[in-house]
């Protein structure tokens, strides 16, 4: 465990500024609200996906979720009257997402993702009274992960932000999945570029521009603001976390 540095980080895409996507991620106007559910600890990880979906997603919101606090007492009016909340997890119960499922549904939906391992998601379903009450939605059955910085642990397993794409697809349309999926393909590529793992030729969206030349990062960089993480844990009190990061920084 070692502290992490976010002033070597953008504080949008949580990228490192010399990886910052910001620039190239499109940002689109959508029906479905998102609310994700970021566990503390994954929200320290650079290869956590799920920061990108906010980018490119209107109506996005991050509740970072910790294991020893309730989590109703963040999710009270998370989701906005007049809208109904779907939870993107296997619980009992759970329906597939599919066009005919959505031909069912005509009020405005949002979808909330818990981002964090299967084990602390069952953890927080279990301590949260709120997020029993949604209806649970599974995926259907799809291909294998397209771009992942971790290895699946198993067959079918997909990043977080491939989930929000695949479900973006079926709810919202398919130009929708494919500029999320565009900007995990972003954060996947510069991330083994930086590593040594990739060509320069490969990279499909191009090598991200150098930084200019004596540029230094913003000294309060989020003051520039990510306001879905920020409403989550209050604008004075930036928090700042551990990790056991394997990525470096
Ligand atoms: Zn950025």
């Amino acid at each position: 465990m070692r502290r992490v540095d976010w002033s070597k980080r953008c504080p949008q895409c949580w990228m490192h500024w010399r990886l910052c996507l910001c620039e190239q991620a499109p940002r689109l106007k959508v029906d479905t609200g998102l609310v994700l559910l970021m566990d503390r600890r994954e929200a320290c990880q650079t290869t956590n996906t799920g920061h990108m979906a906010p980018l490119v997603l209107e109506r996005s919101k991050v509740v970072v979720t910790s294991r020893q606090e309730p989590p109703d007492d963040k999710l009270q009016g998370i989701v906005e009257s007049g809208r109904r909340a779907v939870l993107l997890f296997p619980g009992h119960g759970a329906q597939v997402l599919t066009p005919q499922w959505l031909e069912g549904h005509s009020e405005p939906l949002t979808l909330v993702v818990p981002d964090a391992t299967w084990r602390v998601a069952r953890r927080t379903m279990r301590k949260s009274a709120i997020l029993r009450r949604m209806q649970p939605v599974v995926l259907p059955p799809g291909p294998p992960a397209r771009w992942y910085l971790r290895r699946p642990p198993e067959p079918g397993v997909i990043s977080t932000l491939e989930a929000i794409a695949r479900a973006m697809g079926v709810l919202e349309g398919q130009h929708v999945e494919q500029a999320l999926m565009k900007v995990l393909r972003m954060m996947v590529q510069r991330h083994m570029w930086s590593k040594g793992l990739l060509e320069p030729e490969a990279l499909v969206d191009g090598v991200p521009p150098p930084l200019p030349s004596g540029w230094t990062s913003p000294q309060r960089p989020f003051q520039r603001g990510f306001a879905p993480l920020i409403e989550a844990d209050g604008p004075d009190k930036p928090w700042r976390g551990r990790s056991d990061d394997l990525n470096g920084d």
